[in-house]
């Protein structure tokens, strides 16, 4: 199938209703949309071309996916919080012969045509192609550039049956909206947010483009009491700018999804304080849009901090195990490389065999990720395999100096790494953000983890170095170290 049928089967059943709304004003319905995309797809080129989008979240990004699906190109969204360089290298990668970015974009790049521009209006003009039949779901729809924490962006190459796979797995795990509800777009639309268009679409739910075209916490909840049955996916850092505005939870926001990164437990424990059992977690990556494992609203309440604190369990339609060295499974409890596999699961990197190899091994995903099973089936993450810290023999899991360093109230953010040391190999240090002092924080720990997992150095900064999607990023941390 071609997701382009998720837009005509919505059209057809609700085409008078709103579609795409900025703020709180209706810009298309869903016959609208399906016209206007059916008339845009007729300008962009041979199936297989790669359409980039640079953009911060507006409305025509809805629009333009669905094009390049009837058209059947494929899209490459880029996170417009990347520097133009940056930019300009994924369009590179990806051979794009169309670039479609919104003004402030458009000026930093080389070439781009501008969202909402004259020759975009007058692609609107064209006659519209035939919504496409019979495609193959084996065909590329989204090049998916991960965040490139540990290395260089690289593109998954997601296909049709991935995404509808992605799709069918959050409608039966997470969240059954229907034409009466909304898909708030507060996380950036060429990733996680934008991922979940699919899914909404298919329900007939409506798009909703903040008007700031960004994550603004009190705009957000606002739009809420404007909208039916608010959903939304939101990183973590998102979810605790919710929190800090003090305000309760908006009648109409029923779930929040967060992840995409570590929600630590403490975060988590305010947050459902704050707004009640509204939240769910996903555990994914772009090599596994949105689906690996997941914690259900229901699996919140009433949890204990085992719970809250892993990634939950395996997500409809896909296998996960923890392999240890030998590449066997691992016993329960011990950690080892987490491997998934399913239709979710992307055909490889782009024009990049090497990579693809190294991650798609008999038939699993090799995440990168570290993480262990209990008896009762949660997956715990530790953390990515180059993260670990291996101190006299010993492996150290950052994560969870982090979590224990979070419970202090002095500390408002932790971020812990490996120096490399002659006697031990490795130390940990922790980098803090906060009031406490080395010897507090010290005395903390002491109580709460075995002693060698203590960082042997603290270093207070004013914030901890993170990239455009708010993920720490230990590699500039080392990097500070080793200066
Ligand atoms: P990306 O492909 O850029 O979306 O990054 C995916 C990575 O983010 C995963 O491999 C994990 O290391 C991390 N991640 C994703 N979801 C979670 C989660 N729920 N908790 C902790 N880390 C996560």
């Amino acid at each position: 199938m071609n997701l382009f049928a998720v837009l005509d089967q919505t059209a057809g059943r609700f085409g008078d209703r709103g579609a795409v709304f900025v703020g709180e004003r209706q810009l298309h319905t869903w016959s609208q949309l399906r016209d206007r995309a059916l008339r845009i797809a007729a300008t962009l080129g041979a199936p297989g071309t790669r359409i980039a989008i640079a953009s911060e979240n507006r409305p025509e990004i809805v629009e333009l996916m669905f094009a390049a699906w009837a058209a059947e190109c494929v899209v490459v969204p880029i996170n417009y919080k990347l520097h133009p360089r940056e930019m300009e290298q994924i369009i590179d990668d990806a051979g794009a012969s169309q670039v479609f970015a919104s003004p402030k974009i458009a000026e930093g790049l080389a070439h781009g045509e501008i969202i909402d521009g004259p020759h975009y209006c007058a692609r609107l003009a064209a006659d519209p192609v035939d919504p496409p039949r019979d495609i193959d779901p084996t065909r590329l729809a989204w090049l998916f550039y991960t965040s490139g924490t540990t290395g260089r962006s690289k593109g998954a190459m997601l296909t049709h049956r991935n995404l509808m796979a992605m799709t069918v797995s959050h409608l039966a795990d997470f969240d059954a909206p229907d034409q009466d509800c909304s898909l708030l777009h507060g996380a950036p639309m060429s990733h996680g947010s934008g991922l979940y268009i699919p899914p909404y679409v298919l329900r007939g739910a409506r798009q909703v483009i903040p008007r700031s075209a960004a994550f603004e916490p009190d705009e957000f909840l606002d739009l809420c009491d404007h909208h039916p049955g608010c959903s939304a996916f939101l990183a973590p850092t998102m979810v605790q700018r919710l929190v800090q505005t003090g305000r309760s939870c908006p009648r109409n926001l029923r779930t929040v999804v967060y992840g995409g990164g570590p929600m630590y437990v403490e975060s988590l424990k305010k947050a459902m304080a704050a707004f009640g059992p509204i939240f769910v977690q996903l555990y994914g990556q772009g090599e596994a849009p949105m689906t690996i494992t997941g914690l259900r609203r229901a699996d919140h309440v009433d949890a204990d901090d085992a719970v809250l604190g892993s990634v939950g369990y395996a997500r409809s339609g896909v296998d996960v195990a923890v392999l240890g060295d030998d590449g066997t499974p691992a016993a329960m409890g011990e950690i080892g490389e987490i491997v998934c596999r399913g239709d979710v699961v992307m055909a490889g990197y782009w024009n990049n065999p090497e990579a693809t190899s190294k991650t798609l091994q008999d038939g699993w995903l090799r995440t990168g990720d570290m993480g262990s099973f209990d008896a009762r089936g949660f997956l715990t993450l530790r953390d990515r395999s180059k993260d670990v810290v291996i101190s006299g023999g010993s492996n150290i899991y950052p994560r969870e100096v982090e979590e224990v360093l979070l419970e202090h109230p002095g500390v408002d953010e932790a971020g812990v790494v490996g120096a490399p040391d002659d006697e031990w190999g490795e130390v940990v240090v922790a980098f803090v953000v906060g009031t406490a002092t080395a010897d507090e924080l010290d005395a903390h720990l002491l109580d709460r983890i075995a002693r060698f997992k203590r960082p042997k150095r603290y270093e207070f900064i004013d914030e901890l170095p993170k990239n455009s999607y708010g993920k720490v990023l230990k590699r500039a941390l080392r990097e500070r170290l080793a200066q």
